[in-house]
């Protein structure tokens, strides 16, 4: 009966254990679960955010290569630098205020002082053989000129091509002269001897301090279009002149320089 006893407590004392041993267990499985679940969702958390870094740092590397294609062109809206050529005709609804050089020649409002300072000036400093021969031309004045340089042309046999080729080897078609634009001015018999004058070598030391520059110098040839014309000046005013001489710039190169430049106009 005792031995049973003990039996019996023994038997009891192995449930109890384990009965502990299996609850400790299940704890202990329950605490591992909760553990790494709270840690695969901060391992997600992270991944988010680190890929959330990568997508800023890709789109900004973007940006950087957009930038370096493409660079920001600024508007030129300076009156003085308008653009006149075979490219870039006279925009039909250009106004013009003109005012006279003497009885018959015509010149921009707006420069006509700087031009008669020069010419006042030169003559003064002893270059006395010096005229204007050209300044102003309505668009309907140079369409006459174009057309009768054709007609001269086709009278002598030649084809239209022909005709039209020799024509704008010295004369710009209506809208594409800068005569049209009422800022530029061919002085005396608008020929080459011009450069051999006294009148050249003074406006090529000088011309800049009233705003003029010479429009087609020979070397630039190729850029402008148009050969070399010495008698051939334009008005930019004086910052822009001074500034297109000292950087040995055409117009055309001098505006692209403005629209690309990383400085402000
Ligand atoms: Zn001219």
């Amino acid at each position: 009966m005792k031995e049973s006893k003990i039996k019996e407590t023994k038997k009891l004392k192995l449930i109890i254990i384990l009965v502990l041993i299996f609850s400790i267990s299940i704890i202990t499985i329950g605490i591992i679960g909760i553990i790494s679940s709270r840690y695969k969702k901060l391992e997600k958390e992270n991944n988010e955010e680190r890929s959330e870094v990568l997508e800023v740092n890709s789109q900004s590397e973007e940006n950087n290569t957009i930038e370096v294609v493409v660079p920001a062109k600024k508007e030129i809206t300076d009156w003085k630098l308008i653009l006149v050529n075979k490219d870039n005709p006279l925009p039909q609804d250009y106004q013009i205020e003109l005012s006279y050089i003497d009885r018959t020649r015509q010149f921009d409002k707006r420069a006509i002082g700087e031009l008669n300072n020069m010419l006042k000036d030169m003559k003064a400093r002893g270059v006395q053989n010096v005229w204007v021969q050209s300044a102003y031309r309505s668009v309907e004045y140079q369409q006459n000129l174009y057309d009768k340089s054709i007609n001269k042309y086709l009278k002598q046999g030649k084809s239209i091509e022909e005709a039209e080729e020799l024509t704008l080897e010295y004369l710009n078609k209506p809208r594409e002269s800068e005569h049209n634009l009422g800022l530029a001015v061919d002085f005396n018999n608008v020929d080459e001897g011009f450069e051999n004058t006294k009148a050249y070598e003074w406006l090529n030391k000088n011309a800049e301090d009233y705003g003029f520059i010479l429009r087609y110098p020979e070397d630039k040839a190729n850029i402008t279009g148009i050969e070399y014309e010495p008698w051939h000046w334009r008005y930019v005013g004086k910052e822009n002149a001074v500034q297109m001489n000292d950087l040995n710039m055409c117009l055309e190169e001098y505006i692209e320089y403005l629209e690309y430049g990383d400085f402000n106009i």
